[in-house]
């Protein structure tokens, strides 16, 4: 929310009373305009003067940040929301067929989605949508599932392969020991 002439007016603020130059606002204006798109301007503009009146040294983003959640007049920023495809968890299931040595083994993790809290794990990172686009161009794909809006979740069938059911059930008869867990998914090639 905060605009990009409030960012730029609060930096130049800064650079004024911190002896910053031109460069270093025009630098840094991208970045903390993406920080701060969830402030609004006016708690933005309280806080660049609260800042100025009680520090001595300039702020970095998330001390400036902290300042303003932390005082009680600012509008309350909206918590990050996931959608169905990811259950509201913000990760999708992934799950990748692919030949190895002759063989087809399967990969399952999980990738961060392409909604809003998605693509805060995301941090700047590849999302689910982009990782499977990946797998699909890999010559050595076989075939590709992941979570959809209607079946966040993956089954059984789309997880293993045929055989690995099979050896599954085998080892269930004789020992409970849980079939291969999940491996987190980030920034995978
Ligand atoms: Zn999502």
């Amino acid at each position: 929310m905060a605009s990009l002439m409030v960012v730029n007016r609060c930096l130049k603020a800064f650079a004024n009373n911190y002896g910053k130059t031109d460069g270093w606002v025009e630098q840094t204006v991208k970045l903390w305009s993406r920080g701060l798109n969830d402030i609004h301007d006016r708690d933005l503009i309280r806080g660049t003067e609260e800042w100025c009146k009680k520090r001595r040294t300039p702020p970095n983003l998330s001390r400036l940040r902290e300042l303003i959640d932390g005082n009680p007049q600012s509008t309350p920023v909206q918590s990050k929301s996931g959608c169905p495809g990811c259950d509201q968890t913000g990760w999708r299931e992934v799950s990748r067929w692919y030949l190895k040595k002759g063989q087809t083994v399967v990969f399952n993790g999980v990738s961060p989605c392409d909604c809003p809290l998605g693509l805060r794990y995301a941090a700047g990172g590849p999302t689910w949508n982009i990782m499977i686009d990946k797998w699909r161009e890999d010559g050595f794909t076989d075939q590709v599932f992941h979570g959809t809006a209607t079946e966040p979740h993956l089954t059984t069938e789309q997880r293993m392969t045929p055989e690995q059911i099979a050896e599954a059930k085998e080892r269930q008869k004789n020992v409970h020991r849980p079939v291969k867990g999940w491996t987190p998914l980030r920034g995978h090639k």
